[in-house]
């Protein structure tokens, strides 16, 4: 799964090749992805033709594009003012920017003509991801996709309360991993940087979040905005090779890992061998000696 710096690398190669483009016609190939925009593929392409793409947005993981005046006048929506394109990256989901003339990928289930001469194509081998039009709603100050409304801010949006947030965590009577992922506490954080966070600040994942004092909660969420701006300096994390950045490069670079993924290996901090559990059906990587199990209630 793309997590936030996957993400946002996304959308800085759309903000770069497709913002300013008009969307001339779209095509959908594979009707599954577009299976979250109910009123169908037709009814996608209509709404979506003649309008301009005004910017690329994110919020934790979720991708999306807004509009501004269809300067073609052929879309079905009034201006496009009030309409979101989200992209739903899924497992394996990608949006490159192509020459119309590129090769059409095997696996491209939506193509975008722009008015440039080149094409956004999704393009997703498992066909777990997709388009869907969403409308646009304040909510807190910020406008994003009605679907979004629920997912709380993340820690890179400049508006990110980190109090507000430690809060909210120690309100919660479960564990702090489970709380790390909820993503309408804080929005953006998968498996691998959670664990990797729990490791810097030396905390078990069971431990429960309203036991948690509040210097441990700000540790910790200082440590996600760190790992999470490292991995995007870099270019996100993947041991995927479906991912691939906007213009087909890969963006996604394998860094080294603190703790996920390396079951059996020393530990970087005090050179116990690290552990793999089951937590929530996924695997959980922690040393057992930075980061001590609580003790069973
Ligand atoms: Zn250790």
């Amino acid at each position: 799964m793309p997590e936030l710096p996957e993400v946002e690398v996304v959308r800085r190669g759309l903000a770069e090749h497709a913002v300013g483009r008009v969307l001339e016609g779209v095509t959908v190939t594979h009707p599954r992805a577009v299976r979250r925009h109910v009123a169908g593929p037709a009814d996608l392409s209509a709404q979506l033709t003649g309008l301009r793409i005004e910017a690329a947005h994110r919020r934790g993981k979720y991708l999306w594009l807004t509009f501004d005046a269809t300067p073609l006048g052929t879309g079905a929506s009034a201006t496009g003012l009030d309409l979101a394109l989200v992209v739903h990256l899924g497992m394996s989901g990608q949006m490159l920017v192509q020459p119309a003339a590129a090769p059409v990928e095997k696996h491209a289930h939506i193509r975008a003509v722009l008015d440039d001469g080149a094409e956004l194509r999704f393009v997703d081998q498992r066909t777990f991801g997709g388009w869907s039009l969403a409308g646009l709603v304040e909510v807190d100050g910020s406008v994003v996709p009605d679907t979004v409304a629920h997912i709380a801010r993340d820690p890179l949006d400049p508006r990110f309360d980190r109090e507000a947030v430690v809060a909210a965590i120690r309100a919660k009577n479960t564990e702090i991993k489970r709380v790390l992922l909820d993503q309408t506490v804080v929005s953006g954080i998968g498996n691998i940087y959670a664990d990797e966070a729990l490791w810097r600040a030396g905390l078990h994942g069971t431990r429960i979040a309203a036991t948690l004092t509040r210097p441990a909660l700000r540790t910790l969420l200082d440590a996600v905005t760190a790992v999470m701006t490292e991995a995007l300096a870099v270019g996100g994390t993947s041991f995927d090779a479906l991912y691939v950045n906007v213009n087909g490069e890969s963006g996604y670079f394998s860094r080294s890992l603190a703790a996920y993924g390396r079951e059996n290996e020393p530990c970087d901090r005090c050179g116990a061998l690290l552990i793999r559990e089951q937590f929530m059906n996924r695997s959980s990587f922690s040393c057992p000696t930075c980061q001590r199990k609580p003790r069973r209630r």
